[in-house]
């Protein structure tokens, strides 16, 4: 049974990881996700992004661990079983085929034979691949080896699933069809937890997101709350600012190349900007558009990976620090 929506899947705190010569690739990372949601994990390179995910299938030992993933602590083996998993770079024997190769990680899942038949044609179909089912996969393009890889990660019909960059060097297509396989999957109650550097994609379809930087979770929650305190009014007119805006203490004039200019006022609601409206109407210009804006993910990240001290991205890689800067 899936968890119940609301009901915490991912629930893991203080979760720490040295790696040899004093890399601090995690450093007391808090991770909330919840049963039926798609949560996406972004961060520049060597945030820690997949040392979090190898943490959760026990491929990797944490330094420190506390919480639950699937009500269990992590490293509880039973609890593997109902949690699939498409590894970053991951490769299949290449001697086999698409559906040879879901049905040996289907044995390797212990599903039973005509499970595990059935279960693999259903996959290639939902993935687009059946024309290809018995194709080598040494013969598969990198998107195909993707689309197989999360067919791979549904065989044994887990209840969470982590994906690694799933559209990792997928064409525009075949991205759109991924997100699209994610939504169902979410319809269908599992949980999905994915990594990713591509933002517009998160965006497009995360109920949630973390930043993660030189392995801190510096920002966590619904894009809409993160980005909220962001929200501004644009104007669009038709020619010049007239004079009286220039003064406005809560405009920004841009002026644009195609003979019209951009009002950006700075409150965030509706009633705000009726009077500026007004006043433009008034002095008969010509409005083009109005509409609320904020921030984009991508803004959000940018605004996280600043480091205040320097005003200068952070560097990426996990942070060299002594122990005592590391933990807070
Ligand atoms: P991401 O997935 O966000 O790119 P990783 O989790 O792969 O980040 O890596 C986080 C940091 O830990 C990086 O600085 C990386 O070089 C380092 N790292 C990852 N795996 C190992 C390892 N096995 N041994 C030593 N350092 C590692």
């Amino acid at each position: 049974m899936p968890a119940p929506n609301g009901e915490y899947v991912i629930d893991l705190h203080d979760v720490e990881k040295v790696y040899k010569g004093d890399v601090h690739a995690l450093r007391g990372v808090e991770i909330k996700v919840t049963g039926g949601e798609i949560f996406g994990l972004l961060g520049p390179n060597g945030a820690g992004k997949s040392t979090l995910v190898k943490i959760m299938m026990t491929i990797v030992r944490p330094t420190r661990i506390s919480g639950t993933v699937l009500g269990r602590p992590v490293g509880h083996k039973p609890t593997l079983r109902r949690v699939g998993f498409l590894p970053e770079h991951h490769r299949f024997p290449r001697h086999l085929t698409g559906r040879q190769a879901l049905e040996f990680y289907a044995t390797l899942a212990k599903v039973d034979r005509p499970t595990r038949t059935r279960r693999a044609t259903e996959l290639l179909e939902t993935v687009g691949m059946s024309e290809w089912a018995d194709k080598k996969v040494s013969t598969y393009s990198k998107g195909m080896m993707q689309r197989v890889g999360l067919a791979q990660a549904l065989i044994n019909d887990p209840e969470l699933v982590l994906l690694d960059e799933p559209t990792d060097g997928v064409d525009p297509v075949g991205r759109r069809e991924i997100r699209d396989i994610l939504l169902r999957l979410r319809t269908e109650g599992k949980t999905i937890f994915l990594n990713s550097h591509l933002l517009s994609e998160l965006e497009m379809i995360c109920d949630r997101v973390a930043i993660l930087v030189q392995g801190r979770v510096v920002q966590q929650g619904r894009i809409e709350d993160l980005t909220a305190d962001s929200q501004r009014y644009e104007i669009v007119i038709e020619g010049a600012a007239p004079s009286w805006a220039a003064g406005h203490p809560e405009l920004r004039i841009d002026t644009g190349a195609d003979l019209r200019t951009t009002l950006t006022c700075r409150g965030a609601e509706a009633p705000s900007v009726q009077p500026i409206i007004d006043r433009l109407r008034k002095g008969k210009v010509t409005i083009v558009s109005v509409r609320p804006v904020r921030e984009t993910l991508e803004d959000l990240f940018m605004r996280a990976v600043i480091d205040p001290k320097t005003g200068r991205a952070l560097a990426p890689g996990a942070a060299r620090l002594t122990r005592d800067e590391a933990t807070p």
